[in-house]
């Protein structure tokens, strides 16, 4: 039975167990922090950013390569596209209004996400996206793991309160 491109991209997300939980991308993660996915068009491959490929799935509609979309989460591996924008980690914007919107940016923002990618160099935010997605292939959904994987904080240098 061939796969399709939806069922190989949604073997690559991990959903988190609550409603307004990011969705992870674990497949292929690029040089600047955003993930890679590979479609076979005719005899060639297409490479899609997932939380676009998530996107049009729910929409339903195809993205023009113009509009940009949003993570009211912030964490760059995300997919978690609906229909519902009050749901949505992703929307629609431009460079202006992606600008505009950075205060409200931590909506969506809970203990593994969001400020923890904020004013990241692009080396460091590939590195925390690359940390998150191994904590979760490696141990599953894991929200103590994944928040040291996210703070950038070794487990041998436990903060001090
Ligand atoms: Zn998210």
């Amino acid at each position: 039975m061939k796969v399709t491109d939806p069922e190989r991209f949604w073997s690559h997300v991990v959903r988190g167990p609550a409603a307004g939980d990011c969705w992870i991308w674990t497949g292929a993660i690029a040089n600047d922090g955003y993930g890679c996915f590979w479609t076979k068009v005719g005899d060639g491959q297409n490479v899609m950013r997932p939380q676009r490929f998530a996107y049009q799935l729910a929409t339903g509609t195809a993205l023009p390569s113009s509009v940009l979309l949003l993570h009211s989460c912030d964490v760059p591996i995300c997919v978690h596209a609906v229909l519902d924008a009050a749901e949505s980690h992703l929307s629609e914007g431009t460079h202006k209004t992606n600008m505009l919107d950075r205060a409200q940016k931590n909506r969506h923002a809970n203990r593994w996400s969001a400020w923890r990618f904020n004013g990241l160099a692009r080396e460091e935010r590939t590195q925390r996206s690359r940390d998150l997605r191994d904590v979760i292939l490696t141990h599953g959904w894991d929200p103590e793991r994944m928040s040291a994987a996210l703070a950038g904080v070794e487990e041998t240098h436990p903060r001090l309160f």
